[in-house]
């Protein structure tokens, strides 16, 4: 087993469109109950993930907050994502300060629209309050999560900051490889959200062969996948063996004719809600 300092600099740091760095594998703590996310996050920053990707609607960003104040980690060496729940897309500044409370931290590192609810008609005005608060130095960057093309092409057309990144779900059975496209040529990162696909693109017989052939396990060769893909990449898990066998994932080089073949699994299948039409309040 790796130690914490060599698995954590072999993660790769990306240089995001305003030339702030993000590592690009990172923890995600969807799903994870609240009283439980202080002991997931403790146990990763042990591990040596330095990017947490939280969310206001998680109801869990206290624990995150209480895991780096225990940590004794530098701010300065933590990357922390959070997101505005869609019932406060009116009250963004509010909803930002509530979310930095809970955190306890002065800023935000990436402060995410999480879903573009175009029924609401509220999205843009959220962008210009977030961009005001980047302007005020609290957030150190700005993106978008779930934003589809039409989201994205009205989104730019009346803004002035381009978002750093969209977040969105991707991994091999579904990759949305048009969005993606269209937002890295614009300059926005690709973020996977539910990269490993809740753990369904595990089974999938070419991971499995790939993974023999590495000396991998299936979750390594896909989020492997996603690195060399480009994709920012944020597993989930609760399980300590898992956090550090996702994290080792970053050691792992696949070849272009194994990235290609991992890329051929596409098949359409969406595992969370169409942002096209999602309008939950998230409250
Ligand atoms: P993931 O694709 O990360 O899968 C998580 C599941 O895979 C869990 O059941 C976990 O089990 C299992 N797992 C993790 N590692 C391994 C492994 N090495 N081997 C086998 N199984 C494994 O799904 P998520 O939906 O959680 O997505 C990850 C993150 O993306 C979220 O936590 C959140 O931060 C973000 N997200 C953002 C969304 C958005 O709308 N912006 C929507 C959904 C997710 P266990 O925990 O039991 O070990």
């Amino acid at each position: 087993m790796t130690d914490v300092n060599t698995a954590a600099a072999a993660v790769p740091e990306l240089t995001l469109n305003n030339g702030v760095t993000i590592p690009q594998l990172g923890f995600g703590v969807f799903q994870i109950p609240p009283e439980e996310t202080r002991v997931a996050v403790t146990e990763a920053l042990a591990t040596g993930y330095r990017h947490i990707d939280t969310a206001a609607a998680y109801r869990n960003e206290s624990g995150v907050g209480a895991a780096i104040a225990e940590s004794g980690l530098a701010r300065e060496d933590l990357f922390i994502t959070t997101k505005l729940r869609n019932g406060e897309q009116g009250s963004t500044r509010a909803a930002f300060e509530a979310s930095r409370k809970a955190l306890g931290v002065d800023w935000i590192d990436l402060y995410l629209i999480h879903w573009p609810v175009p029924s609401q008609g509220l999205f843009t005005q959220a962008w210009k309050d977030m961009e005001s608060l980047y302007a005020e130095g609290l957030i150190r960057a700005i993106g978008v999560s779930n934003f589809l093309a039409p989201h994205l092409d009205e989104l730019l057309s009346k803004s002035t900051v381009i978002p750093a990144v969209n977040q969105i779900e991707a991994h091999p059975s579904f990759q949305q490889r048009e969005l993606a496209q269209k937002s890295r040529s614009h300059g926005i990162a690709v973020e996977a959200y539910s990269p490993l696909g809740q753990g369904k693109d595990l089974d999938n017989a070419v991971i499995s062969e790939l993974a023999a052939s590495y000396g991998a396990t299936p979750a390594q060769v896909v989020l492997a996948w996603h690195l060399g893909t480009g994709n920012i990449v944020i597993p989930k898990t609760v399980t300590p063996k898992r956090m550090q066998e996702n994290l080792a994932a970053a050691q792992i080089q696949l070849s272009d004719a194994d990235l290609q073949r991992i890329s051929a699994l596409e098949d359409g299948g969406r595992i969370g809600a169409d942002p096209a039409v999602a309008a939950f309040t998230q409250m």
